[in-house]
């Protein structure tokens, strides 16, 4: 054997690290880029061909004995990561707070949750929309006052592009894309160019929701939102209707419940009259159906759409819309446990 690895070797087997520092020196001196072994495999070209098997077994057997020597003292090491650690091991470890969901995340999922149990899935789409998806296609005709009601922030571009105003969206992307009978809800951000104040602000979260089929009657529509109206907040709770305008339903109403906080007898949060606003609904327009596709003869279908912070705030009580937005702990982390 070349005398010079027969001195390495024995260096290599005698060696003890006793400190990280002294080990890292070892690994560079040995296997470092251009250390001892990168150094003496790239002399084999040098080697004498008939020696050079035996040079490579030689060489390769130092670098395996290198590498053993590391792996011994470096498992050493980090098993003993805290030297001098002379602390009771037994004693309970400090206590890590646990967080909390955010209130509008909990309500999204409970809305999923409710309407998941009668066959509705989820669906989601783009925040930044296109002017068909977000107005047109949802009968909503340029230089038609019913935009002013949604006005939003918008993209400079040619055509131009929106932060979507509401998840219906999403809708007109579903239709476009499948086939009746098509039970869907879509939760997600919307944008709204509003002044902020306790009751609005520049974003918010909806859920809409869409039922197409044939033979699909406002009574399936009531029917769907009592239901949800009593999971979401008690088996009490009563719905009324009232007649109102969207342009991509007509019918058109908006639903109120029978106040939570006083059973109807009116409080503060009803202002006195027993009922509460929380949702927008309808049957879809057949324009809206032609408009993606769906034979409005065949189908007809019913939609729907509510605030995910206005049912936050009537279910726990919360007064002011931007609180949602704050990051406060204080009020976060009264959801623990929820
Ligand atoms: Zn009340």
């Amino acid at each position: 054997m070349d005398d010079k690895i027969k001195v390495l070797l024995e260096e290599i087997s005698v060696f003890k690290a006793e400190s990280k520092e002294q080990l890292e020196q070892f690994r560079i001196r040995f296997l470092g880029k251009k250390g001892l072994l990168t150094d003496l495999f790239g002399r084999m070209k040098e080697i004498e061909p008939a020696l050079r098997k035996d040079y490579g077994k030689w060489v390769n057997e130092l670098k395996v004995k290198a590498e053993e020597k590391l792996g011994e003292f470096r498992s050493s090491f980090e098993s003993n990561d805290e030297p001098g650690y002379e602390g009771d091991l037994t004693l309970p470890g400090e206590n890590i707070p646990l967080g909390a969901l955010h209130p509008i995340s909990i309500v999204r999922n409970r809305i999923t949750e409710i309407f998941s149990r009668i066959g509705f899935y989820v669906s989601e789409g783009p925040e930044i929309e296109d002017d068909w998806h977000n107005f047109s296609a949802l009968n909503f005709p340029e230089e038609h006052p019913a935009r002013d009601m949604q006005d939003t922030f918008f993209i400079n571009l040619s055509p131009p592009y929106s932060l979507r105003t509401h998840t219906s969206s999403v809708q007109v992307r579903v239709m476009e894309n499948s086939k009746p009978p098509i039970r869907t809800i879509s939760p997600g951000r919307v944008y709204r160019n509003e002044a902020i104040s306790a009751r609005a602000h520049c974003f918010f979260h909806q859920v809409e929701g869409l039922y197409i089929d044939e033979n699909v009657s406002f009574a399936d529509l009531k029917q769907t939102l009592l239901y949800f109206a009593k999971e979401m907040f008690s088996p009490e709770t009563k719905i009324r209707l009232r007649p109102s305008f969207f342009p991509f339903t007509e019918p058109s109403a908006e639903m109120d419940i029978s106040c939570n906080f006083c059973g109807g007898k009116g409080c503060n949060i009803c202002k006195h009259t027993g009922w509460v606003e929380i949702l927008g609904c309808g049957m879809v327009d057949p324009a809206v159906l032609e408009n993606c596709k769906i034979d409005g003869e065949r189908y007809s279908g019913f939609a729907f759409g509510m605030g995910i912070e206005r049912i936050a705030m009537l279910k726990y009580d919360i007064k002011d819309l931007r609180i949602f937005s704050e990051n406060d702990v204080r009020f976060l982390k009264q959801f623990t446990g929820i």
